[in-house]
């Protein structure tokens, strides 16, 4: 029986099977569960922080002691949550995740003084129609410049890619200049990745016919997705990637047979979210 196509499609999902086909099946369509890694809880446990420094403080408050003060109370509110609970962290573990937090939201005052900033969104969700497809995403942060522009902001916790891989980072936050430009009718003056770690700054400026070309691309996606679905043709396509790959073992690329996964997902008690 053909697949069904997901009922809409984020800059994430237009990444995600254009990195790997297959992959994108077992995550978007069959909805095989993502179990949570200290990476991903520790993002969280950022954002959240940096959230809370811009809605509860406001300009010429947004210190570190405030963003400390921030990342206390995300902490606090991370002890309940079910997927941290669900890493089982020793103190030791925990301590460690709690420290590196610590320092990613102490190098964002390297990267830029939020004092000089004006958001005019903050987890901003946004959607737009184009064509046949629902396209929708959650924007970090909207700024405003003092010249009235919009910048899209992108906060990454992880390590920045290698210079060679920028561009195919950058295109997810084009893909939310995109958004913006559907939906609020201006196109951004940039687009940033604010990468914690390093600390650095990856910016692009969006031109009207890059967006285009990004529009044009994401239509076709869609296309691609409904035609993988109607004849149940995902493929694989291996790379770098598939080292953290947790479904290998049913990737014909490497022996698998992927009609098992579903199962093989549900018998082990992880049934798809
Ligand atoms: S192992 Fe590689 S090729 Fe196979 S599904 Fe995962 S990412 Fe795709």
């Amino acid at each position: 029986m053909p697949f069904e196509p997901p009922r809409s499609l984020s800059p994430s999902k237009v990444s995600s099977f254009r990195s790997c086909a297959l992959a994108f099946r077992f995550t978007a369509i069959e909805r095989l569960p993502d179990p949570a890694t200290v990476a991903t809880v520790k993002g969280t446990l950022v954002h959240s922080a940096l959230e809370g420094l811009f809605w509860n403080h406001p300009q010429g408050r947004r210190s570190p002691v405030a963003a400390a003060s921030e990342l206390d109370a995300a902490w606090t509110a991370l002890q309940a949550d079910l997927d941290f609970l669900s890493l089982d962290l020793t103190p030791d573990e925990a301590g460690a995740m709690r420290a590196d937090a610590e320092q990613l939201v102490a190098n964002y005052f390297v990267l830029e003084d939020p004092n000089e900033v004006t958001p005019v969104g903050i987890e901003l969700t946004l959607e737009a129609r184009l064509g046949d497809v629902r396209f929708r995403g959650i924007l970090d942060r909207l700024d405003r410049t003092p010249d009235g522009e919009l910048v899209v902001i992108d906060y990454k916790t992880g390590r920045a890619p290698p210079p060679a891989y920028e561009q195919a980072r950058l295109t997810g936050v084009q893909l939310y200049a995109l958004l913006c430009q559907e939906v609020l009718g201006r196109r951004p003056v940039q687009a940033k990745l604010l990468h914690l770690k390093e600390p650095t700054v990856i910016t692009a400026e969006p031109s009207e016919q890059g967006l285009k070309g990004q529009r044009t691309k994401t239509m076709a996606v869609w296309t691609a997705i409904e035609r993988a679905c109607r004849d149940e043709d995902f493929r694989p396509n291996t790379g770098p990637l598939c080292r953290f790959c947790r479904f290998q073992e049913f990737c014909p690329a490497y022996g698998g047979d992927p009609s098992l996964a579903a199962a093989a997902f549900a018998t082990s008690g992880q049934g798809a979210a």
